[in-house]
């Protein structure tokens, strides 16, 4: 199933306009579509979420509960993961480190923590990312009993795989919870916000329209 809900863009006169389909007329002037040429012909606004188990070697977030589109608030309120080579996302919860969940994933944020212009991961770190994953999530400190919301959580497992894996261009020694949100994450989390927004707003109204001043 295909979870991208299909915003096209276009622009026929003033502004560009985002709708879920093209409109006969333009919402800024009436012109008959149709015939009227567009300045800006439709295309689709890039879906920004994945299915974890399309993103191997990645960091993924979620919403603790619910789906991007639809529930996510603030970035306070998010879940992590690591994929390993295969897709499969290894995460901790109140449930301890588990592996099982990657189809519940399916809405998700990659972030790339190495990646080389191809985007494609070097075989040799893909080897060392599974190692060093698959190493750290045999640890028995990942337990249920272990588990805390506030303290000992799933970015206590990210942060140490971090450390462990000690990715080039990340200063793994400083890295905190806040630090890795800032530097990492936000960048995903703050262009996911603005496609959420834009769909929520196309939800209650058909067409939205962005013009230079807005
Ligand atoms: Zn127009």
């Amino acid at each position: 199933m295909n979870l991208d809900p299909g915003i096209v863009c276009y622009q026929h006169c003033e502004g560009r306009l985002f709708g879920f389909s093209l409109p006969p007329t333009c919402h800024l002037c009436g012109a008959d579509l149709s015939v009227e040429p567009l300045i800006t012909p439709p295309f689709r606004v890039p879906y920004p979420f994945v299915r974890a188990s399309q993103a191997p070697c990645t960091i993924v977030i979620k919403p603790s509960r619910g789906d991007f589109l639809h529930d996510y608030r603030s970035s306070n309120d998010l879940h992590i993961g690591v994929t390993d080579s295969e897709g499969c996302v290894f995460e901790y919860d109140s449930e301890g480190l588990h592996s099982d969940y990657t189809s519940s994933w399916k809405q998700s944020l990659s972030v790339p923590i190495i990646t080389d212009s191809a985007n494609h991961l070097d075989p040799v770190w893909q080897e060392y990312w599974n190692f060093s994953l698959h190493t750290l999530a045999q640890n028995p400190s990942w337990s249920t009993e272990r588990y805390s919301e506030t303290s000992f959580n799933c970015y206590s497992f990210v942060l140490e795989f971090l450390k462990t894996l000690g990715p080039p261009g990340v200063n793994v020694k400083t890295l905190t919870k806040t630090s890795l949100c800032a530097e990492l994450l936000v960048p995903h989390t703050a262009a996911a916000a603005r496609y959420i927004s834009l769909y929520r707003r196309l939800l209650s109204h058909k067409v939205v329209s962005v013009t230079k001043s807005s």
